[in-house]
């Protein structure tokens, strides 16, 4: 088998867990990883197989040949995360020290042609912090706030449901946002929604969009905050879920790719077959071996892959897996700019004017002047690595045509505009693309539950938690949830 964090000392079952037996999660994500600690924690043995070499997936720390470690993507959480929260502090993931915790602050220093923009949310009680911050938005005009105060009421008078689902673009234009390109739309709402869905506001979900707004937003002031992590993400949840794991009768296998799954009819349990995966990388210490071929029985299995992976495993099931195998997703770049160690951005974290929204956000502007960065971080503010800056480049767009050197210069050229200082060359630079970082966030898209129509076979993972974008609260409670489906069955 792959690298093993051995199973710990025996601890008291639950009578769900007597009754669940033994448990396969497919896939070491913060899905995987959530569903293992909520069964883990209730006395069930699992085991976790992980194909990649590292835990945490589409959230994972990458190592750099300096020994120094990066993150696959900047992500950013928040407060209304709480589910995401509430693991870290069971697994022993200090959330106060692992994340800096800062007001919801959003910050555009402006160009040549746009005004500085500003939405600060102050510490008051909800949902006058909301109000007040939005009515002192810097660079818009009052009838632009009043009007950003006007949507978000009239979403919570409907109880954010709307009638029916349409673009976040079609939403915004009937409830008085302004048309495309307009200030409110390009300051606030068009980033707000590229950032949360990872899908161009023409395109987006806007029930999900509305879903986002009401529980950051909406919600109480702590909700709102924003979570900016302050250490690598494999050690803000899923290098600690993983021990939390192996010390509760379980036990996590990284660089063991699951390679089919079949039920025994005779005893409707299920076998798994595994293979080494990433070997090479994995070194010799903890090379894998997968399975000798036979496969291994677990009495109930949840798969925790992303969509694509959890469709070719559900071969054999293709009622389970039709809904969701022709998901179509998008990617997320993160460009990381390595300079000495006193470059310093005046916060940790500022807009920048590119758009994302693919060949749309084009439109009437030649591709050398487009504007490229969306946000970036500064690492050294944050996690303690001064001089590291992250640009992210959310959705698909002219970012992608470039290498790392090409996309460096252009994202040094737009941060030296909006900060209206020259920066030293950098040092070094990594270009982290994720093809298939998000699942498109279109509307009306139909959401497979965390039950299947097979017993014992469970699904959990971001595309499975119903009325969230891909993100980590959703994809842990999607875990969370088939974990707790079982505890109960
Ligand atoms: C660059 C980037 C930036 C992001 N930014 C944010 C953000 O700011 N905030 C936010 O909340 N979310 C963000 N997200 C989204 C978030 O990371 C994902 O929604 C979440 O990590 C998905 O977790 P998951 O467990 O559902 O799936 P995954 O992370 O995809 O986990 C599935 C795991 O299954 C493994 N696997 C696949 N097939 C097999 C197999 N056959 N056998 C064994 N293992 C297998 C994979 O290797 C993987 O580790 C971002 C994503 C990316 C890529």
């Amino acid at each position: 088998m792959g690298h093993r964090l051995n199973p710990g000392p025996n601890h008291s079952q639950t009578p769900g867990a007597q009754a669940a037996g033994r448990v396969a999660i497919v896939g070491g994500g913060w899905a995987g990883l959530a569903a293992g600690v909520e069964l883990a924690a209730a006395g069930v043995p699992v085991v976790v197989f992980e194909a990649a070499r590292s835990l945490g997936g589409r959230a994972r720390s990458v190592d750099r040949a300096d020994g120094s470690r990066l993150d696959n993507g900047q992500h950013i959480l928040l407060g209304a995360y709480s589910e995401t929260l509430r693991l870290m502090q069971r697994v022993g993931a200090d959330p106060e020290r692992l994340l800096h915790r800062q007001a919801l602050d959003l910050r555009y220093p402006g160009s040549a042609s746009a005004a500085p923009f500003r939405l600060h949310l102050p510490r008051l009680p909800a949902p006058l912090h909301l109000a007040v911050g939005l009515l002192a938005a810097e660079g818009l005009t009052f009838a632009d706030r009043l009007a950003a105060v006007r949507f978000m009421r009239s979403l919570q008078t409907r109880a954010w449901t709307l009638p029916a689902d349409e673009s976040v673009a079609a939403l915004l234009e009937r409830e008085g946002q302004g048309k495309r390109g307009s200030r409110l739309r390009r300051r606030l709402w068009e980033p707000l929604c590229l950032s949360a869905l990872n899908t161009p506001a023409c395109e987006a979900s806007a029930q999900v969009f509305v879903n986002v707004l009401r529980d950051s937003l909406g919600g109480t002031r702590a909700a709102t905050d924003l979570l900016l992590p302050a250490a690598d993400l494999g050690r803000i949840f899923p290098e600690p879920a993983a021990a939390f794991i192996a010390a509760h009768r379980g036990e996590v296998r990284v660089s063991t790719r699951v390679s089919s799954i079949e039920v025994d009819d005779s005893s409707g349990a299920f076998i798994v077959r595994s293979t080494a995966a990433g070997a090479a990388d994995a070194g010799g210490a903890h090379a894998a071996a997968g399975d000798d071929g036979g496969g291994e029985r677990f009495a109930q299995i949840i798969v925790a892959t992303a969509a694509p992976a959890a469709a070719r495993l559900l071969a054999p099931w293709p009622a389970i897996a039709a809904p969701f195998s022709a998901l179509t997703h998008a990617p997320i770049g993160t460009l990381y700019l390595g300079y000495p160690p006193d470059v310093r951005l005046p916060f940790p974290m500022l807009g920048l004017d590119g758009e994302g929204g693919g060949a749309a956000a084009l439109a009437g502007q030649p591709a050398d002047q487009t504007p490229l960065g969306q946000w970036v971080f500064d690492r050294g503010q944050l996690c303690a690595t001064p001089g590291v800056l992250s640009f992210v480049l959310s959705g698909s767009g002219a970012w992608e045509a470039f290498d790392a050197a090409a996309l460096g210069q252009r994202l040094q050229r737009e941060l030296e505009t909006a900060l209206g200082e020259r920066l030293p060359p950098p040092l070094w630079r990594q270009l982290i693309s994720e093809r298939r970082a998000t699942f498109d966030c279109l509307p009306g898209m139909a959401r497979p539950a965390c039950r299947t129509a097979q017993h014992g076979l469970w699904l959990a993972g971001d595309f499975v938690c119903a009325g969230y974008p891909a993100t980590l609260e959703g994809a842990v409670r999607s875990g969370v949830a088939a974990a707790r489906a079982i505890l109960t069955d």
